[in-house]
């Protein structure tokens, strides 16, 4: 009560008076706030609230009606953005000033605010739910994302993969039964399997123990390994997160159709990024493997060469295979055909014990391709347009000291906003492309396509254009990921020189700008890992050609993104971006053969969820065909 006691001073009224304004205030008000919020709208100046919250409020509240004192309210909005830094810097101030400007939001435009509360089931809203145990237990369907993540897992070990969901608007596609029902096997292998269990200190003895049959290393199929009753799937890193991301969960999904053990090879690089997947196991490879080196390992490679070589008229599945492989999926343009995706191939690859796989290509398609797994596949995945969306929240569960930084941050500077835009600028060639080209592509795709607005340099003082938005208060936080701190800074300090023409208040704000890609990093690598999942959380993703960095984010979010043109010199393009058809990675280099030899020009003419990658030409990429 004292800050009524305050407000009544404030408005010098009499005794007697005061005693009619609470009659007023406690049945009256109530009476019509309940009305019309059952009728809604409230129109901005619905004067009971207004004259009495402008008081509560004194001193922040600027007068709707008033277009100067509008206008000085956007600007300190703006004033916010240009104090930021591009680092994350905790953001105490910024918290502050946060709260202040949602105030007014609510007071100018009461019903707004309150239909938003109420129906917004986005991300904001749901944060708020995390500190109230009803809640808790009503989303406890979705912190298991529909059946896709398992129970059991110690949840303080490992604090992203049950929170996830409070950050995230629930998911548009439900995982199919039969994929929760593979998903629950595969744990159960990998746990009877896996590293530490006794079926994998007995397999991994039998396949390392020397053969004295032959020249190679590791056994020939027809040895006494064939016994062993676990087989595995070594996966190795190569090029950046992104790549590695999406291979890891092609690789996953080979390992479940082929009901092998996935084991990365996790080196310091990858340390404290993800937490285990899989409950009551560990898919790193131990430290003592012999597969960490596969330099005397056959390869793949070799063999299909030797295979196509029609004079030695020898097919793979007559092959005497070693009972460890090594396959290179690292595909080039130059790169022979492998027939991966050929089912008298893959017949051959059961018998071998242990295959290790380098590859930085999401080839999940070609698992559709291939005649004895597109069964599974079909099945697993009846939405062609979710399958990362899927493996990669399944697998990927953020470390507590990731999802530190990315929890923080979205709290911080994203959770009150009322739309989350996410802008990742990847530079492939950043001595030929000037950044100004590349900042006049990303404007006009943003503008054109009403994803930001333009400021309104004609009428700084929100005379004329900015009155179309006067009433427009929408808060839209942009989240810039790049190498690069000047797009963020560019296109902050932009927003800065005016009101915006529609009057959304924008704020722009860049994580981190590690200026180059570095490797053998595991804290640059852990940042690239926050701005791809805070890009995923964002309602409008704006990605870069070609860059498996946005394709990680835009699975992981479910979202179509705008697909920016790739600039590689000084140029402009019209347009700048298109929309993409599905937030599926694009497989670069599918197979260009068909298994009898015959080549193939693209295979997604041949299949109903196949498209060629609209970033490129010669990729192709799952879908459900709808382009909006
Ligand atoms: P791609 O090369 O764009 O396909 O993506 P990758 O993730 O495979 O490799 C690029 C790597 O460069 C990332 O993994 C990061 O290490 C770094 N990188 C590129 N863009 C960004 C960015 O916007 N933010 C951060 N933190 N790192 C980036």
């Amino acid at each position: 009560m004292e800050i009524l006691d305050d407000a009544i001073d404030n408005m010098g009224l009499s005794n007697k008076k005061v005693s009619k304004l609470l009659l007023v205030l406690f049945i009256v008000i109530p009476l019509v706030f309940i009305t019309t919020t059952s009728m809604c709208k409230i129109s901005n100046n619905f004067l009971p609230f207004e004259g009495f919250q402008k008081v509560l409020l004194e001193g922040r509240y600027q007068n709707d009606n008033d277009n100067n004192n509008n206008h000085s309210m956007e600007l300190e909005g703006r004033g916010i953005v240009q104090n930021m830094t591009h680092e994350n810097s905790g953001g105490g101030e910024e918290e502050k000033n946060n709260t202040i400007e949602v105030s007014q939001g609510k007071v100018q435009n009461n019903c707004t605010a309150s239909q938003g509360t109420v129906t917004d089931g986005g991300p904001k809203n749901n944060t708020q739910k995390l500190s109230t145990n009803d809640s808790k237990n009503s989303t406890t369907h979705d912190k298991f994302l529909d059946g896709l993540l398992p129970s059991g897992f110690d949840e303080s070990t490992c604090l992203s993969r049950y929170q996830s969901h409070l950050y995230r608007k629930p998911s548009n596609h439900k995982p199919s039964p039969y994929l929760i029902s593979k998903l629950r096997n595969y744990e159960e292998f990998h746990k009877r399997c896996g590293p530490n269990s006794r079926a994998y200190k007995i397999a991994m003895q039998k396949i390392t123990t020397p053969s004295s049959k032959t020249h190679h290393h590791y056994h020939h199929h027809n040895d006494n390994v064939d016994a062993a009753k676990c087989k595995y799937l070594v996966w190795t890193p190569v090029n950046g997160l992104g790549n590695r991301m999406i291979s890891i969960a092609a690789a996953f999904l080979f390992a479940v159709l082929t009901d092998r053990v996935l084991l990365v090879r996790f080196e310091a690089d990858m340390h404290g990024l993800f937490c285990e997947p899989f409950h009551g196991s560990t898919w790193i490879l131990p430290m003592n493997s012999p597969f960490w080196n596969h330099e005397n390992v056959e390869t793949y490679q070799s063999i299909v060469l030797a295979k196509v070589d029609k004079a030695r008229n020898l097919t793979l599945d007559q092959l005497l295979l070693p009972s460890v492989l090594f396959i290179n999926l690292q595909h080039t343009k130059e790169d022979p055909e492998m027939f991966f995706h050929c089912d008298h191939n893959q017949e051959a690859l059961k018998k071998v014990n242990v295959l290790i796989v380098q590859s930085d290509q999401y080839f999940v398609p070609s698992l559709f391709m291939t005649p004895s797994f597109s069964h599974d596949m079909n099945k697993m995945f009846p939405e062609k347009d979710a399958v990362f969306h899927h493996v990669g929240r399944y697998l990927f569960h953020p470390s507590n000291e990731a999802w530190g930084q990315i929890s923080k941050f979205y709290d911080t500077y994203l959770a009150k906003a009322d739309e989350r835009i996410g802008l990742q600028i990847r530079v492939f060639r950043p001595t030929f492309t000037p950044q100004q080209a590349v900042m006049d592509l990303l404007l006009s795709c943003a503008t054109s396509n009403k994803i930001l607005p333009e400021v309104d340099t004609q009428n700084p003082a929100g005379t004329t254009a900015s009155k179309v938005g006067r009433n427009n208060h929408t808060l839209k936080a942009v989240v810039v990921a790049s190498l690069y701190p000047e797009y963020g800074e560019n296109l902050r300090s932009m927003y800065l020189k005016g009101p915006t023409i529609t009057g959304e208040v924008i704020r722009v704000y860049q994580p981190s700008h590690e200026e180059k890609q570095k490797f053998k990093d595991n804290v640059h690598n852990i940042k690239a890992l926050v701005d791809m999942y805070l890009l995923s959380l964002c309602d409008v993703l704006v990605t870069s050609s070609l860059s498996t960095f946005g394709y990680v984010a835009q699975g992981f979010g479910g979202l179509k993104p705008w697909l920016l043109y790739g600039l590689v010199s000084n140029e402009t393009h019209f347009p700048p971006c298109l929309r993409d058809l599905s937030p599926e990675p694009c497989y670069h280099f599918p197979p260009q053969h068909q298994c009898n030899g015959n080549s193939k020009e693209h295979f997604a003419a041949s299949f109903p969820h196949m498209f060629e990658c609209k970033d490129y030409y010669r990729g192709v990429k799952l879908g459900d065909g709808v382009v909006h």
